[in-house]
């Protein structure tokens, strides 16, 4: 089991970050409002996050570290409407099989909190009660210690904790309504307080883009025919300085879509110079059935069905936005 593990693990951990995105999705479709993660040595050395979601009840601890198992698909139907971030039931067991895990979690009706750790070559399961209030956390240690060819490819601390921080970035994005924390080597690095009203988004997207992008961003919201596309573009005259803020979001889940990044670059077309490709932080959204999320295991990309009208759609929207904003020939 550890070894066909081992091979879905390449494909689903890439590096510390892709272990961080992963776990934090998780925590997300667990309904969690809070999630803090704290970080050592660039992850090599310790992933740990804890969310005050709806925690693992005990009973269902072991099976949520085994291969294929995922309590969020049941049915042909669910998989078209995917709206949760996991769903292969692939990302705990590919963990675990390359790193040490352990599992501490706590569900409202369970009186007392559990702890699951997966051992040895048979990856047996041993089960102890712990402390935690409720939610879950997950803690990943000495990553790719069985795996040399793997550690190997991991690049400095500083490098590997970059990576973690965008993911977080790109998260904090994702979800307005949570407050997130990252810590590494025990010092708080990020802390991104929830926001609900629109003052206290600009905050949060000031916080992780810096104030110069808000300042100047074009904010726009626009819904036509079931798509929605919001979120702030940099007008051209800005947007060469701040070439590293590209965040665009499709249902919620960060993309780095190739449509998507294509309809923005026509919009911007010859206002941008040539080295530039703008800066964004873009939401589209559109009903689940228009999209398709099983593509890629590491899901950074979507199959729209309706790939034409969304970009145009895209398109045209930014097109209109832009179009306010002065004119910049180089
Ligand atoms: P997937 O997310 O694709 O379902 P994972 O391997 O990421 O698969 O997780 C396996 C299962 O473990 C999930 O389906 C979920 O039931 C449970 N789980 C994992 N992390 C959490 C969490 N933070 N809170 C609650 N349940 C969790
Ligand atoms: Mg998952």
């Amino acid at each position: 089991a550890r070894l066909a593990n081992q091979i879905a693990a390449g494909e689903v951990v890439e590096r510390p970050a892709s272990v961080v995105k992963e776990l934090i999705e998780n925590s997300l479709d667990a309904g969690a409002t809070r999630i803090d993660v704290d970080i050592e040595k660039g992850g090599a050395k310790l992933i740990r996050i804890r969310d005050n979601g709806s925690g693992i009840g005990k009973d269902e601890l072991a099976l949520a570290l085994s291969r294929h198992a995922t309590s969020k698909v049941s049915t042909l139907e669910d998989l078209e409407r995917i709206m949760s971030l996991g769903f292969r039931g692939e990302a705990l067991a590919s963990i675990s099989s390359v790193a040490r895990l352990t599992l501490t979690a706590k569900t409202a009706e369970q009186s007392e909190a559990w702890q699951a750790m997966a051992q040895g070559r048979d990856m047996e399961v041993k089960l102890m009660p712990a402390s935690h209030p409720q939610g879950t956390t997950l803690e990943v240690s000495d990553l790719f210690f069985n795996t040399p060819a793997r550690r190997k490819f991991m690049r400095t601390e500083k490098t590997e904790f970059g990576h973690i921080d965008e993911v977080v970035r790109r998260i904090a994005l994702s979800r307005f309504d949570v407050d997130l924390t990252l810590r590494h080597n025990g010092k708080q690095i990020r802390q991104y307080r929830a926001a609900r009203l629109p003052s206290q988004q600009d905050k949060r997207v000031a916080a992780v883009s810096g104030p110069a992008f808000i300042n100047t961003a074009l904010k726009l919201d626009c819904e036509h025919h079931g798509f929605r596309l919001w979120g702030w573009l940099a007008p051209p005259s800005a947007a060469r300085t701040q070439a590293d803020i590209q965040y665009t979001y499709v249902n919620g889940r960060m993309m780095r879509d190739k449509l998507l990044n294509h309809a923005v670059r026509q919009a911007y077309g010859a206002r941008l110079p040539t080295d530039s490709h703008g800066a964004f932080v873009l939401y589209l959204e559109l009903d689940a059935t228009e999209v398709d999320v099983n593509v890629h295991p590491a899901k950074h990309e979507v199959r729209f069905h309706q790939s034409r009208l969304v970009h145009d759609f895209i398109y045209q929207v930014l097109v209109q936005a832009l179009e306010q904003a002065p004119l910049v020939l180089s």
